[in-house]
């Protein structure tokens, strides 16, 4: 393997700066990489080995030229097969969208391209970004570098294991209830959610319009930040984007890596640290706590009664959400059209497509989410959903206005073999217990590994109040100085 793709982003973008190697020559290793592993891994969908060598081949032009480069420029990033990517394939995991090419890029791909990033291809995801560890894909599962029979998380699995069996040194991601932190908890790797409308949605394919946030995810917290920095900010095109700048979040990851956490107060969630998580997880928690402290922290417990009920909120919030916007999936317009003799009428054939495209898990939330919403019911589920998201919401302001931050563990527990929890969905949905929370507030969060259980990855999540995402990269680097980056063995 060249060592190329070992380096993280940061070391990349600096031999790419000063001439010691080139972006073609940093691509072309990762593409070998992805050449040699991904058979077993199955991280991409899709590769776009000639769009990356031709950016990367700019990249190169540029510097020649004496242009000034971006901090991340000529740097291999995996894109989510969620956002669209023009007239490279995307099909967000599912069968409907088999074979279309998007005439647009997403704002976060814009962003990519224009900071002279290098796109590698697109990465696999549970179907509609409905799941936990990519085995709702409908083109299979990827699986867990630190041990191929195991899952990689959920639904951005694809971008987590690509970091982890160094495919990519950067990835995107998109977290609705925890699809950036779950996978990149349990693949030793650094998921950031943003503050919801600190990143675009612009041409992120909608799951729960409310919730969904792209992020970024990387193997170490500097280049997650870096990324982040790239793909925020406000957008126009997104009509929930908010006008502001992004916090300053590479200075806060700088800050953190000094390893001073003097004057910083953390909220570990009370509710969160009792039976719901395993106990390599809670003993791995507890360590990264004390280390905390040993940087100067000061540790409180704080309670937020309402937690508890966020995972049932969130399957009748997002469900509903899913079921409105899933509906433009009728293959009238573009990907799968099912049926279409001449003699069947249009609902025919929408119906004919919907049941041949979509999948058991995403059917499954269309039906809930139908129900919630139908005329008689709304108010009993629906409508209480969203007045438990306003009593999560209060947990959260209470406790920012004792605490700098919350934390917890990422998951309840490590990654598990494929197949162990495909057939009952609850168990399935509880790998998202700790996450769900901060996406009903809309506050930023990132997972950050923090030790082994086992001999696999274990993330500490860190919670901060809106806009405040610069607090949680602060804190998520300090622990990082401390415990170190995680490596699995070698594939
Ligand atoms: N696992 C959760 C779900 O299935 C969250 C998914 C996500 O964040 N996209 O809905």
């Amino acid at each position: 393997m060249s060592d190329l793709t070992r380096l993280t982003a940061t070391e990349i973008a600096g031999l790419v700066a000063s001439g010691e190697t080139s972006a073609v020559e940093v691509t072309r290793a990762h593409l070998d990489r992805i050449a040699a592993v991904d058979e077993r891994v199955h991280a991409f969908l899709h590769v776009d080995s000639e769009g990356a060598l031709a950016a990367a081949a700019d990249v190169d032009a540029r510097r020649a030229a004496g242009e000034a480069l971006g901090p991340l420029a000529g740097v291999p990033v995996a894109v989510k097969d969620v956002l669209t990517t023009r007239g490279v394939p995307t099909t967000v995991g599912s069968k409907i969208l088999e074979g279309w090419r998007p005439p647009y890029d997403s704002t976060i791909v814009q962003r990519l391209r224009a900071a002279g990033t290098v796109m590698l291809g697109k990465t696999n995801m549970d179907e509609f970004a409905m799941g936990s560890s990519t085995e709702y894909s409908a083109y299979g599962p990827t699986h867990n570098p630190w041990d191929l029979n195991r899952i990689p998380g959920g639904s951005g699995g694809g971008s987590a294991a690509a970091l982890a069996a160094y495919e990519a040194p950067l990835a995107i991601g998109s977290d609705t209830g925890g699809s950036i932190r779950q996978p990149g908890a349990v693949t030793g790797t650094v998921g950031a959610k943003p503050t919801y409308g600190g990143t675009s949605r612009y041409g992120l394919v909608a799951f729960s319009s409310s919730l969904d946030t792209p992020g970024p995810c990387a193997r170490n917290v500097l280049d997650a930040a870096l990324l982040h920095e790239v793909i925020g900010g406000h957008d126009p095109r997104d009509s929930t984007s908010i006008p502001q700048p992004v916090p300053d979040v590479v200075a806060a990851a700088r800050l953190g890596a000094t390893g001073d956490l003097t004057g910083v107060k953390l909220g570990i969630v009370s509710e969160f640290v009792g039976e719901g998580a395993e106990p390599g997880v809670m003993a791995a928690f507890r360590e990264s706590v004390d280390a905390l402290a040993k940087l100067g922290a000061e540790i409180v417990e704080v309670s937020c009664p309402h937690f508890g009920y966020a995972l049932p909120a969130y399957y009748l919030i997002a469900p509903s959400e899913a079921s409105s916007n899933l509906a433009r999936f009728d293959g009238v317009r573009f990907g799968l059209r099912v049926g279409d003799d001449g003699n069947r009428s249009l609902e025919e054939v929408m119906s004919l497509t919907r049941e041949a495209g979509f999948g058991p898990e995403v059917k499954r939330r269309i039906m809930l989410g139908t129900y919630a919403l139908s005329s008689g019911y709304y108010d009993a589920y629906y409508g209480q959903a969203q007045k438990v998201r306003t009593l999560i919401t209060r947990d959260f302001t209470a406790a920012f206005e004792r605490v700098d931050a919350l934390i917890s563990p990422t998951t309840p527990f490590v990654a598990f073999p494929i197949g162990a929890r495909t057939s009952d969905p609850y168990q399935m949905y509880l790998a998202d217990l700790f996450t769900i929370p901060t996406n009903l507030y809309g506050g930023p969060g990132i997972s950050v590994p923090c030790g082994l259980s086992d001999g696999l990855p274990v993330g500490l999540q860190i919670m901060a109040p809106t806009m405040a995402d610069d607090r949680m990269y602060r804190v998520a680097a300090a622990l990082e100085s401390t415990v170190g980056t995680f490596t699995p063995p070698a594939l």
